[in-house]
């Protein structure tokens, strides 16, 4: 049994590996180490104290794929309810459907009896407001919300040195099940309803127990025009290994026109529980821990240099 997660994943991996010695299935473990990711008031990209939206409201994308039986939840747009993967996970379990999304989604968590919460925490309003005051006039910072076009505001969001990321985890249990989830506040100061990668199955997540799971972090908009999540499983499945598998994923980036080409994460297990992860961005990465270990080891992303062709026509 293993588990991999990004970087961020540190607070929940443990408790992820003691669900699965406990006897928990590849799913089970996810949703709890995401849990605990989705409650770090410290992580200002995973649920409570995520960054906002451009209207300084906190909007949940998660998403979770059993690969096992291929099923998926997801949500997006969420609005206070914390724990996004949890509800993602009741998608998959009670509905006849892959995917909710803001008003729905919230009430599906008020059917289910899932806690209300105030997510934008004071830290998180101040990264807002300092951004914020530095790139739009004063006049329009403290009543975007009131305005009638913010469209202008979007740009905001692709700002380089914007903060954000993105949790990821994968589990393989000891009855040798995949499965992936993935839970982010998406891009910090996205126009309001924008969906990234994490909530889209095959873009940000794709589990299947016969070839192996892939998640991303990172420009969400970049992963869903590849399909990138889906397409490191496929390429496994044409028979490249893990490592050529992610390279190859993370080399199809530079094949976009993108003006705001930017970084993308991937986590990657094939079914044997061996593990990798990919980055077009230096310096990154990943965490993971077996049954035999005593504490989750950090070790580095291989980096895929995609230059800057994707910017170019
Ligand atoms: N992939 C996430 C999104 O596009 C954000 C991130 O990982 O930084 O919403």
């Amino acid at each position: 049994m293993i588990v991999i997660a990004s970087a961020n994943g540190k607070v929940g991996i443990r408790e992820s590996m003691r669900v699965l010695k406990a006897g928990g299935s590849a799913v089970d473990a996810v949703e709890a180490g995401i849990r605990l990711v989705e409650s770090n008031p410290d992580d200002h990209s995973v649920g409570y104290s995520g960054l906002p939206n451009l209207l300084g409201d906190v909007e949940l994308d998660a998403s979770i794929m059993d690969g096992l039986t291929l099923q998926a939840g997801s949500v997006g747009a969420v609005k206070n309810y914390e724990h996004a993967i949890s509800l993602a996970r009741k998608v998959m379990e009670e509905l006849p459907h892959v995917m909710l999304v803001g008003a729905g989604a919230e009430r599906f968590a008020k059917e289910l009896g899932f806690p209300e919460k105030d997510l934008l925490t004071p830290e998180a309003e101040a990264i807002y407001r300092q951004i914020f005051e530095k790139k739009i006039p004063d006049v329009y910072a403290h009543r975007m919300k009131y305005l009638d076009s913010v469209k202008k505001w979007a740009h905001v969001a692709a700002d380089p040195e914007r903060p954000n990321e993105t949790t990821n985890f994968i589990a393989l249990d000891d009855k040798g099940n995949l499965a992936t989830g993935v839970s982010t506040s998406g891009w910090s100061w996205k126009y309001p309803g924008r969906l990234g990668d994490s909530p889209i199955i095959g873009a940000g997540n794709y589990a299947d127990n016969r070839y192996g799971a892939a998640a991303c972090t990172g420009r969400g908009e970049m992963a869903i025009r590849l399909c990138t999540a889906h397409a490191v499983v496929t390429y496994m499945r044409m028979g490249m290994s893990i490592v050529e598998a992610g390279t190859e994923a993370t080399r199809d980036l530079a094949y976009l026109v993108d003006p705001y080409f930017g970084g993308v994460n991937i986590i990657a297990m094939d079914p044997n529980g061996n593990h990798c992860a990919f980055s077009n961005t230096k310096d990154t990465f990943y965490v993971y821990m077996t049954g035999t270990m005593d504490d989750y080891i950090e070790t580095p992303r291989v980096f895929v240099d995609t230059g800057d062709e994707g910017r170019k026509l």
